[in-house]
């Protein structure tokens, strides 16, 4: 039977980003429990572009790596609302902060196959997450990893042309989409996903954010330079070599140098433990 949002109830804020509030919801009938998006109709443009790009990418997406929308609400008020899967672990940025600390390697081998998995499904949909971050992925108590917060992605038409516009946070971002004349030899915005999961991944290995030292806050131009003209991070003496040979696959600064998903699935990293 259709949902309405007045079927639902309110039990929590989960978290506030620049697209709204999102709150862990409960369905009065059924009992089962959401997470809704919400961003208010006198919300500024931009944001209501991203709220819309999301809506036209979830309704589109269909996979176990990809956070699930369960229904789309819009009001006359102008508000928009969008019921998700509830991923009860929250992100992978909070479980960092959190107790649980740095990832092992073979969580992180799990981490990145359903990682892969998801963007193997958004690439061949011709989908670029533009966004991709310990903050963008969603884990719940069965340890499935989802990608979420499409607000600034981009669905592949026949051009590549806003490609290289200043979207995402730019911490994460590629050198080519920086310096495409330099580092983007044969550009495709699908490299750019590959460069934010190796930063994410060796983030979420050494504890904090890969290009600055643990606790420093970032300069923006400080950070572009090291992005741009300084060498690729990498893993520590310390980590095995089938991981550090993941993370360069990665983490090349030329893009058509970096590993396609479909590769990057092939690679011992990923082969040597148990699938999902
Ligand atoms: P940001 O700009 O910080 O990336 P955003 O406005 O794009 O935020 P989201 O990333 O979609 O919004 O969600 C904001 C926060 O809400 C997340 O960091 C997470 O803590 C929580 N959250 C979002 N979706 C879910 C979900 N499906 N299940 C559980 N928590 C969620
Ligand atoms: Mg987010």
């Amino acid at each position: 039977a259709a949902m309405s949002s007045g079927d639902l109830e309110k039990l929590q804020v989960l978290g506030h980003g620049n697209g709204g509030t999102v709150y862990k919801v409960r369905h009065k009938r059924t009992d089962d429990v959401y997470a809704l998006k919400v961003v208010h109709g006198d919300s500024d443009p931009t944001l209501r572009r991203q709220v819309f790009r999301e809506m036209e990418i979830l309704r589109r997406t269909d996979s176990p790596h990809v956070v699930r929308c369960h229904g789309i609400f819009e009001k006359p008020s102008g508000d928009i609302a969008i019921l998700l899967e509830y991923m009860n672990l929250g992100t992978l940025d909070s479980l960092l902060k959190s107790s649980h600390g740095t990832f092992s390697e073979p969580k992180l081998a799990d981490v990145a196959r359903q990682v892969l998995n998801g963007l193997n499904y958004l690439h061949g949909h011709k989908i670029i997450h533009r966004d991709l971050k310990p903050s963008n992925l969603l884990v719940n108590d069965k340890m499935e990893v989802k990608i979420a917060d499409f607000g600034v992605s981009k669905i592949m038409c026949r051009t590549l042309d806003a490609c290289n516009s200043y979207v995402g946070t730019c911490a994460y971002m590629s050198p080519e989409r920086f310096d495409p004349d330099t580092y983007g030899g044969n550009y495709n915005g699908y490299a750019g996903d590959i460069w934010s999961l190796g930063l994410t991944l060796l983030e979420l290995y050494l504890g904090h954010f890969p290009f600055l030292p643990p606790g420093q806050r970032p300069d923006w131009a400080t950070l572009m330079c090291a992005i741009c003209f300084g060498e690729p991070p990498s893993l520590p003496e310390s980590a095995s070599e089938v991981f550090r040979s993941f993370i360069q696959c990665c983490l090349q600064k030329e893009s058509g140098q970096r590993w396609t998903v479909a590769q990057l699935l092939t690679h011992p990293f990923i082969r040597t433990t148990d699938p999902r």
